[in-house]
């Protein structure tokens, strides 16, 4: 097998180490917990509040951040990706120049020179590519889960095998279901990116398009297409048999006249597409998107929520949200 990819780790570099995870949200609570089970020592540092309050329930000694960087030989940066430059500076400002490794779940901040961190750190990244729950499930069942593991400095010259560890210390290694893929800070933030630039706008613009034609041009009532389209629930069906047998042979599963369908119609677009893709992931890899975002942010989110704004008011949200009434649906998970 490729050398990029990992499926067993040792722990042993993180004996004897203070962990210290910053933010005990959906990656930070999962992450202390597991690691925990692993047998590290790890501590939260967090601001004063509900998550705060729930790290102590959990048993967990809490600090704030910058207490508990000072304390940590090994320090999660586990906080959303929007306030990490902030968090970071607190970090650098307890810690000094002294070496430390510091972790990141996402590729983002570091890829695209929002969070620059001194010379004399080990920074790795462990990225997993599944929720916080959904982590400490497949945990108690003893399975693992993908990361995208990568080192942007070394400074101990053992960075690679704190990376290693921490992946296996979060539940992702020694186990079936689990693997890590070496790659780059950059490939992390370009893939996740680009996923979230292209197949699910694609198919929310999908969605969008079909219920408006439906619906109203040819006169389909609104509920069977919400059904049709994602309310029954069959695509994650559909999703889970493409992590199972593949996205192509899950195909075997569906009739003739949706295969011929499918695969007639995604050949058909495919020029179209690649096109599309080409364009955001220049836009993604050149970092314009960053700054995009950056500045987006800096202006007090105005494009951002008016998106929301227009989307909720749009006849798809509505009979969803009738739908979903009817049928004594949640709406926010
Ligand atoms: P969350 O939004 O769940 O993190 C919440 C934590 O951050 C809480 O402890 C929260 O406390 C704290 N926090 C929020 N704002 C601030 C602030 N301004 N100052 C200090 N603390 C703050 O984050 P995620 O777990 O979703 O993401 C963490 C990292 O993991 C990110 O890098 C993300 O890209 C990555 N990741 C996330 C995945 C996921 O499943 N969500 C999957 C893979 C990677 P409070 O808000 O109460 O102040």
């Amino acid at each position: 097998m490729s050398d990029r990819v990992v499926l067993s780790g040792s722990l042993d570099p993180l004996k004897d180490k203070v962990i210290a995870v910053i933010g005990y949200g959906n990656q930070g609570q999962a992450q202390a917990k597991i690691m925990r089970d692993s047998g590290l020592n790890v501590i939260v540092g967090n601001v004063p509040d509900r998550y705060r309050e729930m790290a102590k329930r959990d048993g967990f000694e809490v600090f704030d951040i910058p207490e508990a960087a000072r304390r940590a030989d090994v320090i999660m940066m586990l906080l959303p990706d929007e306030v990490q430059p902030q968090a970071f500076q607190e970090v650098v400002s307890a810690v000094g120049d002294r070496n430390v490794v510091v972790d990141f779940a996402s590729g983002y901040n570091v890829a695209f020179g929002l969070i620059r961190p001194p010379a004399s750190y080990d920074v790795v990244m462990v990225a997993p590519r599944m929720i916080g729950a959904g982590m400490l499930d497949l945990h108690s069942r003893g399975l693992g889960f993908p990361v995208l593991i990568g080192v942007e400095n070394d400074a101990s010259g053992r960075a690679w095998d704190y990376a290693v560890a921490l992946a296996a210390g979060i539940g992702a290694l020694n186990r079936p279901g689990g693997v890590a893929v070496k790659v780059t800070f950059k490939q992390e933030a370009f893939i996740d990116l680009l996923d979230e630039h292209t197949n699910w706008p694609l198919l929310l613009a999908s969605f969008m398009a079909f219920f408006e034609v439906a619906t109203k041009e040819y006169g389909v009532p609104p509920e069977a297409v919400l059904l049709e389209m994602y309310a029954s629930g069959e695509m994650a069906e559909v999703a889970s048999q493409m992590a199972s047998v593949g996205a192509f042979e899950q195909l075997s599963l569906h009739s003739t006249t949706s295969q011929y369908g499918q695969l007639s119609r995604a050949l058909k677009y495919y020029d179209e597409v690649l096109r599309i893709v080409e364009d955001e992931a220049k836009q993604i890899w050149l970092g314009d998107f960053a700054r995009e975002w950056s500045l987006e942010q800096l202006a007090g989110k105005p494009k951002f929520n008016a998106l929301w704004e227009h989307v909720r008011s749009t006849d798809m949200a509505k009979a969803e949200a009738e739908l979903f009434r009817l049928l004594g649906r949640r709406r926010a998970p």
